[in-house]
């Protein structure tokens, strides 16, 4: 048996969205020959970016966190990330508000959150405190220690039980909010998150509240230009140290020889052989789409189209003719009903008739994401996927977007459609189109317990052994932090096969 040395082995990569861009980035920095093949005409993925009249739209991802796991896909090769993007602090992280006319602004100001607090429950400041302690425990054990642990065998789940055990993991992200917290609005204050990567806060687990242990530790950042810069900045990094990105390449099957993947065959015919593939793309798509001709293909998109997918999302890309000062750069609206609302869009069968949005003002910490005197947004509203609720979005998607307008101009931005230079939206059935996600799932596998870990689609497929995933569809999961996480998992997956590996 011959063994290549790294720079004799060839990888492809699918999906140029996050964790294909990180995945790519770590193979190629340690002198595997990567390809990155991208369907659309902009790498990204859901951190897609649109440019109209001169504004500038990122269509996903806003809020970054967690910048030190990208530093890290820099410092790799002995680079910065600070000389390709510059990530500025956002502050206050979120404002919060209700539709009593009250707001929290959520910042990393100890004195100020628990001003804030007080004035709405004393006995929470306390609560506060102890749910702080609690998330910083799960942060340790769930992002430090697990985050980017491949796991693919029962045995290592069985081997974190304890941990999880004994951070009640069984419980949900407002369920243990409510043990510490009394008052219904911080109860949604602290609960809220796990929403940005596709979970239930009645339904996920409470691994998730992390997210705030997270957000406290190392702050909320914004690349200067958008999201879209940091995407750039990846692009450019991975070609820098001479890795090849291909556009416009969709990947129409992978190939397999018995149990080994040797290439994949893109839509227009052509064929590029591999030792390694990855896939950032959809897993489901993966398995049925671009491994159907295989049984293993087959077999596991069956099973993966039993499982539970996250919720959908609309999104409203809108830009302004003036300003808008009184938005801080991340607003969570809520709407009338909180518990009711999310058991509507997670379980329900239509449209609610109300709805809770996060608002994106990019301009309050960069303005250069709009023409001057001009304000670039979005705002999104989470929504049952296609799978749940048979919603006409060609029908439906210019009224709803209509009543969404409305509602910000009578609540936060005044004179909103007499304003308006530019707008479009994006529907569930784009997120299935577009990105070829699976019933329109925003953030595809949802995050429950019985769904994460060696429980979600492993890093490595377990019959093709040189095929790999990376993405939100695999350990962590979603969000930015997740899927290069996910990337970093899979990466020392590879690099491990590849010293063993015959030629
Ligand atoms: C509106 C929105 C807002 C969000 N906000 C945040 C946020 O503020 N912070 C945060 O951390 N996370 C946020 N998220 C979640 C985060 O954006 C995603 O979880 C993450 O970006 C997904 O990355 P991924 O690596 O799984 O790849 P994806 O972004 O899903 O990219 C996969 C890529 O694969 C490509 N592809 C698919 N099929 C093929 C094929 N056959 N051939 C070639 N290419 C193919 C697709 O075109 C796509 O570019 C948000 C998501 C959305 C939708």
């Amino acid at each position: 048996m011959t063994t290549l040395p790294p720079h004799a082995r060839r990888a492809v990569v699918i999906g140029a969205g996050f964790g294909g861009l990180a995945l790519a980035i770590r193979l190629q920095s340690a002198g595997i020959a990567t390809t990155l093949l991208e369907a659309r005409d902009k790498p990204g993925g859901r951190a897609y970016v649109y440019h109209d009249e001169g504004f500038t739209f990122d269509a996903g991802p806003t809020v970054i966190t967690d910048p030190s796991a990208l530093e890290e896909l820099f410092a790799l090769s002995g680079r910065r990330l600070a000389d390709y993007v510059e990530l500025l602090p956002v502050a206050p992280f979120y404002r919060l508000c209700w539709e009593d006319g009250s707001h929290f602004d959520y910042a990393n100001d100890q004195a100020a959150l628990d001003a804030q607090i007080a004035a709405r429950c004393p006995a929470d400041v306390a609560g506060y405190q102890r749910f702080l302690a609690y998330s910083r425990a799960v942060f340790d054990e769930g992002y430090l220690k697990l985050g980017t642990v491949p796991f693919l065998t029962f045995r290592s789940m069985v081997q974190v039980a304890p941990q999880l055990a004994r951070l009640q993991a069984w419980r949900s992200v407002y369920g243990t909010v409510a043990q510490f917290i009394q008052d219904e609005h911080l109860r949604q204050v602290f609960s809220f998150h796990s929403l940005l990567v596709g979970g239930n806060p009645f339904a996920t687990s409470s691994i998730y509240a992390l997210i705030h242990a997270l957000e406290r530790e190392w702050g909320v950042w914004f690349p200067r230009g958008g999201t879209g810069a940091l995407v750039q900045g990846m692009v450019r990094l991975f070609q820098d140290l001479g890795g090849t990105l291909r556009l416009n390449a969709p990947v129409a099957r992978i190939e397999v020889e018995g149990q080994r993947a040797t290439g994949v065959v893109l839509q227009s015919g052509e064929r590029i052989a591999a030792t390694q593939v990855a896939s950032n793309a959809d897993v489901v798509h993966t398995y049925e789409r671009l491994l159907g001709h295989a049984p293993r293909g087959r077999q596991a998109a069956v099973q993966l189209k039993r499982r539970r997918f996250s919720m959908s999302l609309f999104v409203v890309h809108f830009g302004l003719k003036c300003p808008q000062p009184q938005l801080r750069h991340h607003t969570v609206c809520f709407g009338p009903r909180y518990r009711e609302l999310i058991r509507d869009i997670f379980h329900g069968n239509a449209l609610p008739d109300d709805f809770s949005l996060y608002l994106h003002a990019p301009c309050a910490t960069d303005p250069s994401m709009a023409p001057p005197g001009c304000s670039s947004h979005y705002v999104l509203a989470p929504v049952p996927h296609l799978g749940q609720a048979p919603i006409d979005w060609a029908v439906e998607g210019p009224r709803f977007r209509d009543r969404i307008l409305q509602y910000l101009e009578a609540r936060y931005i005044p004179n909103l459609r007499a304003d308006l230079v530019t707008c479009r939206i994006f529907t569930p059935e784009d997120f299935r189109d577009e990105l070829g996600a699976h019933l329109g799932s925003a953030f595809s596998l949802e995050p429950l317990l019985t769904q994460s870990a060696w429980f979600r689609t492993h890093n490595r497929d377990r019959a093709i052994g040189n095929l790999y995933f990376a993405g939100a569809g695999t350990h962590p999961g979603a969000g930015v932090p997740g899927v290069v996480g996910s990337a970093k998992a899979t990466a020392r997956l590879m690099l491990e096969d590849v010293e063993g590996a015959p030629a």
